[in-house]
């Protein structure tokens, strides 16, 4: 999702001018330090997870397979269904009962998410409709009602045997229906453009919850800024609209003879032989209410989705739609209001340019098409789905293109790299903006202003949390910094300073293609890339991760008779290696880099420059600006400088708490 992202830009240039001379936060004790250079917490490897980081032998998941009906009412702006689920339990766990997320709950006047809210905390900012929620009709098994009951955004089934562990499978029908939120709120809902209203839908389906072997059931509640964490599953889903509706959903359209006209049938093929943009149904058409099938009645739309985490659609009789091809065949398709126009005709290519950038980086997009919607109108930000990706308005071809490559990127992570985004959104939203960063600078041969570290680093100042802190925890307005900046740059720093691209991108490429359709946590990443790339990595997980800590280095005093000493001190609770050049006082010039394993026994190391006090003008330390830093002015040493002081204790800190 793009919301807090684009906020964050809002929110954080402002503070730059008086963030710039905030002071750094200084460590209580070496203890404290050294710990640093620890592993961080990481459970101890077995079967399941190993300490390589990959999938052990005994590695499960449960699948979730869905056949669904349903039938939007866009008058009533309703949707009613039917779903049958397969529930494939391979854990080693005899299941008596299910858990199952129903999020359109969020939006009911009580749900926990507006008390949240109401109480000043992070959530439901976004929470703009009022509805009653998911009204459950039924769920059974073989035929026989079976016992549930609701708790906010979560449902408990009582089946009427356990699930066998091991294999075991249940079947079960539901069927429900919602009133579709009105004005987009929260990730989906109902947007009015000149053509009639455009229904998003998405969190749409009561949804088992996952089960997993870290957690058990994970029915972390939907408050707001979390996200999901779902199993896989194939889909079958019979979508029935009205007839002047087109509709865009995860994965493939499975009878396009029903609901398609002949000329947009042949459209779709040619736009399978081509990288250029075909015109499916153009604006002409959305404006005299052309492009549908003769005939009378809705139709039904007939998709089929494989191996996805979720599924979402949207329909609209106001859709242009135009379509191409991926170098490797996927189908690559916008639909858009006319009023998108004319940037949202570039919105294809876009779409095909991230997926081959993507494709040909980390990992192949394993899905046969992929649909860039303008879900949100003249809405702002942007979500994903498995295949579909929902958008809002953009000013610009640049803006345009970050938007949908980053949306469409986390059809990387997490839809194939399935994290745990209610807790960890690092791993999902900061992976993401890490590979969208070269996608962008691939397109544009030039990185914009979002990736300026100097400027980035100001708004680390106002942050006191960690990046491991789970969303709906964060401090309000730091979703920004905490969910995609910092880990973004944090996988930046790793790539192209301390292990270089080559060795990172093996690495990197290792924890894709491991974990691809599994679920991977924290530890198996971390454990992936110290195993491939070959090097401890304790002092940088715990300085980017764990640690709320801000950089500082700081160039003391230059001493010594025969060879220039010159004092350095991370002044931050934060491990970076620190480059340093000497300017010499006869023109030439010394350069090098203090490695952060240098600093393993405390924060002061004293480096020999190899020429004498007096040969030396001055020394700069990080002079081309490779790492953040809260205040370079600390950063410059001449002869004659006094050292810098030893931090003053605090006496009011407990011992070993952390300060920051
Ligand atoms: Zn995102």
């Amino acid at each position: 999702m793009r919301w807090f992202f684009l906020l964050s830009l809002v929110v954080v240039l402002p503070q730059v001018a008086f963030a710039q001379r905030a002071k750094t936060e200084v460590p209580q004790t070496e203890a404290e330090w050294t710990a640093l250079f620890a592993a961080p917490p990481m459970r101890t490897p077995d079967r399941l997870r190993t300490m390589t980081g990959a999938p052990g032998p005994d590695y499960w998941q449960q699948q979730a397979d869905c056949e669904i009906s349903a039938t939007l009412d866009a008058e009533a702006g309703e949707v009613s269904a039917t779903l049958t689920l397969e529930y494939t339990n391979n854990s080693p766990e005899a299941l008596p009962y299910l858990w199952f997320h129903v999020e359109q709950n969020v939006f009911r006047a009580d749900s926990l998410a507006r008390a949240v809210a109401a109480a000043g905390g992070a959530s439901a900012d976004r929470i703009d409709a009022t509805t009653d929620g998911v009204r459950m009709q039924s769920v059974r098994c073989r035929g026989r009602d079976l016992k549930w009951a609701g708790y906010d955004t979560l449902m408990r089934v009582e089946l009427p045997a356990p699930v066998a562990a091991d294999g075991g499978t249940v079947r079960l029908e539901l069927a429900w229906s919602f009133e579709v939120p009105k004005d987009n709120s929260l990730r989906m809902g109902r947007t009015n453009t000149l053509d009639g209203p455009m229904f998003a839908l998405a969190q749409w389906f009561p949804a088992v919850a996952k089960f997993d072997d870290v957690h058990g059931w994970n029915t972390l509640p939907y408050i707001g800024p979390g996200e999901f964490y779902t199993e896989y599953g194939d889909f079958d889903v019979a979508l029935t609209v009205p007839r002047n509706h087109v509709v865009a959903a995860s994965g493939t359209l499975r009878n396009p003879r029903q609901v398609l006209t002949g000329h947009q049938r042949e459209q779709l093929d040619a736009a399978m032989k081509t990288r250029d943009t075909v015109m499916v149904r153009s604006a002409d058409d959305v404006t005299r209410g052309a492009g549908r099938p003769e005939g009378d009645g809705p139709l039904t739309w007939e998709f089929r989705a494989q191996r996805v985490r979720t599924f979402a659609w949207c329909s609209s009789a106001a859709l242009v739609w135009d379509a191409c091809s991926t170098a490797a065949g996927v189908l690559c398709q916008s639909y858009y209001p006319r009023s998108a126009l004319p940037l949202w005709n570039e919105g294809t290519q876009d779409l095909r340019q991230s997926i081959e950038h993507f494709s040909g980086k980390w990992f192949a997009y394993p899905y046969p098409q992929a649909s860039n919607v303008n879900a949100y109108g003249d809405g702002g930000g942007g979500m994903e789905y498995p295949m579909i990706i929902f958008n809002g308005r953009c000013n610009d071809s640049y803006g345009l293109f970050a938007l949908i490559a980053h949306e469409i990127g986390h059809n990387w992570f997490p839809m194939v790299v399935n994290t745990d985004e209610r807790r960890h959104a690092w791993m999902d939203e900061g992976f993401n903006t890490f590979v969208d960063y070269y996608a962008i600078v691939e397109r544009f041969n030039a990185p914009g202003a979002w990736f300026d570290l100097d400027d980035w680093s100001k708004s680390w100042q106002r942050i006191g949390a960690p990046m491991s802190t789970a969303p709906d925890r964060m401090p309000p307005g730091s979703m920004g910094f905490l969910g995609y900046d910092k880990p973004a740059w944090m996988m930046r720093m790793l790539r192209e300073q301390v292990l270089g691209a080559e060795r990172f991108d093996a690495a990197f490429r290792e924890y894709v293609a491991r974990w691809a359709f599994k679920s991977p946590t924290p530890a198996d990443f971390m454990r992936t890339m110290e195993n491939a790339a070959g090097k401890d990595l304790g002092w940088f997980w715990n300085s980017w991760i764990y640690g709320a800590g801000k950089p500082d280095m700081a160039a003391g005093g230059l001493g010594g008779e025969k060879a220039a000493r010159l004092q350095v001190v991370l002044q931050g609770r934060f491990v970076s290696p620190v480059p340093w050049l000497a300017k010499l006082k006869d023109g030439s010039t010394r350069a090098g880099c203090i490695p952060a394993e240098a600093f393993a026994w405390g924060r002061r190391v004293s480096l020999d420059l190899g020429v004498p006090e007096a040969a030396v003008e001055s020394v700069e330390l990080d002079p081309a600006h490779c790492w953040p830093d809260m205040n370079r002015e600390n950063n410059i040493s001449k002869p004659g400088q006094p050292g810098l002081k030893p931090p003053a204790p605090n006496k009011n800190a407990k011992a070993g708490a952390a300060k920051d």
